[in-house]
């Protein structure tokens, strides 16, 4: 019954929604027929915002599967993007600039839905730039220090940046009175975190091993100072890691 169904196929790209959403947005209808506009923005906002992921990630010759529009917002399938940080930066920075490129063109026309458009097309545009997992921003900063140092450490910093938002968004939820959601969504992305830096260590068999100041001086260094040296980039898969049954400290201990 939770089979995402599939609605159509849009340059060679099967889209699909589950059943749980259009349970969600028929209800939602129903209850306060005044939403029907908003709801149709913004799933119209999210397949574009989806479509320009993987429009890009098709001009950089990888393959989609599909995507699909589920109650927690849509997912492009795309195949052999997290073993290239730099490019899944470039396909997660074109889902944002296609709604804030809308919101931007929205902006000049006075029109009631227009402003409809320009709002939601900005809150996902503006939302999904958050630098955290597993968001676009998440993956966009990651490419930005992996050019500049290796997917593992960009991972790994990444991840450090998230905490502190989720750290800051408890304490809103603490005095705010949303406390549960901002716990909800915290584990949600302290968890997508730790599962992005596994995937980039069991795919280069290296460990984190940079502070986030000497991220930040090496990053500053490649892209103002242009320090051209060549960064460290992924090895080979690491199969010897991915059978050990320890923990990732033991492993590196245990190689060394
Ligand atoms: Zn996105």
């Amino acid at each position: 019954m939770l089979t995402p169904i599939r609605c159509c196929r849009i340059n060679s790209v099967d889209i699909k929604i589950s059943p749980l959403v259009i349970i969600l947005l028929a209800a939602l209808m129903i209850s306060n027929p005044d939403l029907s506009a908003a709801i149709m923005v913004l799933l119209g906002s999210l397949l574009v915002h989806e479509i320009s992921h993987s429009s890009a990630a098709q001009a950089l010759g990888l393959r989609v599967k599909d995507i699909v529009i589920t109650p927690l917002g849509g997912m492009a399938s795309i195949e052999g993007l997290s073993r290239h940080p730099i490019n899944e930066a470039k396909v997660a920075a074109a889902g944002p600039l296609a709604n804030l490129t809308i919101a931007g063109l929205c902006a000049f026309i006075d029109h009631d839905i227009a402003n409809l458009v320009m709002i939601i097309n900005l809150g996902i545009g503006l939302g999904n730039l958050i630098p955290i997992f597993p968001l676009d921003g998440g993956r966009i900063l990651r490419g930005i220090f992996s050019a500049a140092t290796n997917p593992v450490d960009a991972t790994n910093c990444v991840g450090k940046i998230s905490n502190y938002l989720c750290l800051v968004l408890i304490l809103f939820g603490f005095k705010y009175g949303f406390l549960l959601y901002a716990l909800a969504v915290s584990i949600y992305c302290f968890f997508s975190h730790k599962k992005e830096l596994l995937s980039q260590v069991f795919a280069t068999g290296m460990p984190p091993s940079l502070g986030f100041d000497e991220m930040l001086k090496k990053t500053f260094r490649f892209f103002v100072r242009g320090n051209t040296s060549k960064p460290e980039q992924p090895t080979d898969h690491d199969e010897s890691l991915e059978n050990f049954g320890g923990s990732l400290e033991e492993y590196f201990e245990d190689k060394q």
